[in-house]
């Protein structure tokens, strides 16, 4: 076995492409959205099942901390949702397997059939010329107030799942529009917790623009892969599982990287 590998670091570029950090005076923190990871060693799985679900953001930057180097001036903290998430499936690729099998139902004929997809085919998201920078000023017709909004970033889900365990209360969509609200008429807001009660109060019609002004602007894996049914052919587009297999995958996941790994070896 070549130890040498074991702690290769390897190049990967964010979905983002960095576009979405800057430091206090707008310069750019990740050029290009350039960053490393490492694979996971067999140590950290302790931690994976302790923790369990990817939603906790006290796991994912547990998952992260040893394993992703970013640009100086930078936490796994500032980055989007969609970038860490891009990052840990990438981690999985890297460490364990990009092949994971699911049972899928066919809507046309009902047949249940196991599929295996391999993550690193899934498209991923990348912004182009056309988008906005952030944050995007968006006109909320019924009320006339102006709001600056930006993607959802680590320390947002933070932030969000401490107010969970203080207030013993679930989180609504609400708060999380909340928390990635940066002004009001220009205003910079303070308290996340003071914007969800201004933002409840508003007429649906508002609150709604407002929640949906950036979904275009969503960048990052799509979760989903086409499956072409074995028994009456019809195609169908189905989401990919996040369930235990992401850090357990089953064997024949494991056995399929193995030969990858064995073939690539050989024409080398
Ligand atoms: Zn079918």
């Amino acid at each position: 076995m070549d130890y040498s590998k074991i702690d290769d670091w390897h190049p990967l570029t964010l979905p983002s492409k960095g576009l979405y950090y800057r430091d206090a005076n707008g310069n750019d923190l990740c050029p290009g959205g350039e960053v490393q990871i490492s694979p996971w060693k067999t140590y950290q799985e302790e931690a994976m099942i302790k923790y369990g679900g990817i939603n906790s953001s006290e796991f994912m930057s547990k998952l992260l901390q040893n394993n992703l180097q970013l640009p100086a001036g930078m936490t796994t903290d500032d980055l989007l949702m969609t970038d860490e998430f891009f990052i840990l499936v990438q981690l999985r690729c890297l460490s364990l397997t990009p092949y994971a099998t699911c049972p899928y139902t066919c809507p046309q004929c009902n047949n249940t059939e196991p599929v295996q997809v391999n993550f690193l085919d899934m498209d991923v998201v990348c912004p182009d010329e056309t988008w906005p920078d952030e944050p995007v000023r968006v006109e909320l017709p019924v009320s006339g107030h102006t709001v600056d909004l930006r993607f959802m970033r680590v320390k947002d889900l933070a932030a969000i799942q401490s107010y969970e365990v203080k207030s013993n209360h679930e989180a609504s969509s609400s708060h999380y529009l909340a928390r990635r609200v940066k002004a009001i008429n220009g205003q910079p807001v303070k308290d996340f917790l003071q914007t969800r009660e201004l933002l409840d109060k508003l007429v649906m019609l508002d609150s709604q623009i407002l929640a949906s002004a950036l979904d275009e602007y969503e960048t990052g894996y799509v979760m989903q892969t086409e499956i072409a049914c074995k028994k009456c052919g019809f195609k169908y587009v189905a989401a990919i599982a996040r369930d235990a297999s992401f850090f357990r995958p089953r064997r024949i996941d494991l056995e399929r990287q193995a030969q990858d790994l064995r073939e690539s070896r050989q024409r080398s």
